[in-house]
């Protein structure tokens, strides 16, 4: 990708719902690697996920919901507005073709990039992009395992270790399907918006 002056990142993720381990890792990323703003970019179909998941205008709107008190942070409807499958190469393509001139950097959870030699056209994801990996400290990311697939692109992998990632979304979803709080797991604008739309209630699971 040589040495572009700009770096921005994309934080790409479900995000259902978006809760403060995800923002914490926006902010995180964006002070280790220099990043002038984050996007963030809910998925629209993910491509391998069959469980019951919140619409994707919500999730969106909840995106949109968390990310707009902080001015270094975008939300994009890129994938929510492309039909299909959201797959990530097609992202990264049509960021890089908005601005070549960015060194663009692919924000996501550690165990979804240990998945990542199983995604639509992988490899292309590097062409576009190098990628940080998120997770709670101590995780073992155990790139030599992709190696046989990436190659040399592992070392277009960083590993962010993230303590707020202990937050995660399918506890708050469990939490709620029993009734139980999650204040202070999301920001106060997300939980209104998740009652106000009765999203995860107890069978949505
Ligand atoms: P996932 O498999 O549901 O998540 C795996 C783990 O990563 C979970 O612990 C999750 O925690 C965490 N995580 C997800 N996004 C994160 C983020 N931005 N920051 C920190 N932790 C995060 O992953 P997913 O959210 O569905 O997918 C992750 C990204 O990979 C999405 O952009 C998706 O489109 C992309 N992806 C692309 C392909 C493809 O192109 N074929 C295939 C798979 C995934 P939470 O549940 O708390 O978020």
């Amino acid at each position: 990708m040589g040495a572009k002056s700009r770096a921005i990142g994309l934080m790409g993720g479900t995000f259902n719902p978006i809760h403060y381990g995800h923002l914490v890792t926006a902010e995180a990323a964006r002070d280790a690697f220099g990043l002038e703003r984050v996007i963030f970019v809910p998925a629209g179909q993910p491509p391998h996920k069959t469980g019951m998941i919140a619409p994707a205008e919500h999730r969106y709107l909840m995106t949109f919901l968390a990310t707009a008190s902080n001015d270094r942070f975008d939300t994009s409807r890129v994938e929510i507005d492309r039909p299909g499958p959201s797959y990530t190469s097609e992202t990264l393509a049509h960021f890089h073709a908005l601005d070549p001139d960015v060194h663009w950097y692919f924000i996501t959870g550690a165990d979804a990039v240990m998945e990542i030699v199983q995604w639509h056209a992988a490899r292309e994801v590097f062409e576009y992009a190098e990628v940080i990996a998120a997770s709670r400290p101590g995780y073992a990311l155990r790139l030599s395992a992709l190696v046989p697939d990436l190659g040399e692109r592992v070392k277009h992998i960083h590993h962010l270790e993230v303590p707020a990632l202990a937050i995660s979304s399918s506890d708050i979803r469990r939490r709620l399907a029993r009734g139980l709080s999650i204040r202070y797991l999301v920001p106060e604008a997300v939980e209104h918006y998740i009652r106000k739309n009765g999203l995860y209630t107890s069978g949505s699971e």
